[in-house]
This record gives structure tokens, C-alpha cells and sequence, in this order.
């Protein structure tokens, strides 16, 4: 989890990863396999940005069979990958 000891000074939510530039958070749905790119500002807007990531995952339902088994996963551009490992 390198990705988020980036974040251990400050909370995890909404706010904080779409202040975070270049950030990116994926849902998987577990049931069709079905996969997108969520639309943080647009959560933030929605849920209030500083929702954490537990209630953000419940509110998440798939866009293809509506199923709310979606599991999320945390990743950044290129550059920001290799910004966090050197
Ligand atoms: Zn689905």
C-alpha cells in the first residue's frame, strides 16, 4: 500500500484524492467484471468531499447490472507513479 502512505498526513476521502492530480480510482463491479474510471469531483459534489472511502464504496453501484458488489482500486499516472517511488 506505498500508494497511500502518500495520504497518512491527511484523511482519505473525496477531497483528498481529487485533490490529489493525476489520481485515479477504478470500480470493478465483482459481479458483470464491468470496469470504470469513477468521477471524483462529481462524487465529491455528490456524497461531499470529505466522505471517506468505506461510505464512497457503498455508495457505488455498478453502471451495467446495478450490482453494489463493486470493489475499488487507487492508482495513479504514470507520473505520479514514478513521482511516489523515487
Ligand atoms: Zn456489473
Amino acid at each position: 500500500m506505498r500508494v497511500l502512505m502518500a495520504f497518512m498526513h491527511r484523511p482519505i476521502n473525496l477531497e483528498t484524492l481529487a485533490d490529489f492530480d493525476g489520481f485515479q480510482v477504478h470500480a470493478f463491479c465483482d459481479e458483470c467484471r464491468h470496469c470504470s474510471t469513477l468521477d471524483l469531483p462529481g462524487l465529491a459534489r455528490r456524497l461531499g468531499g470529505d466522505c471517506p472511502l468505506d461510505r464512497m464504496k457503498r455508495a457505488l453501484r455498478c453502471g451495467v447490472c446495478g450490482s453494489r458488489k463493486v470493489s475499488i482500486s487507487i492508482g495513479g499516472s504514470p507520473a505520479v507513479q514514478q513521482a511516489l517511488n523515487e
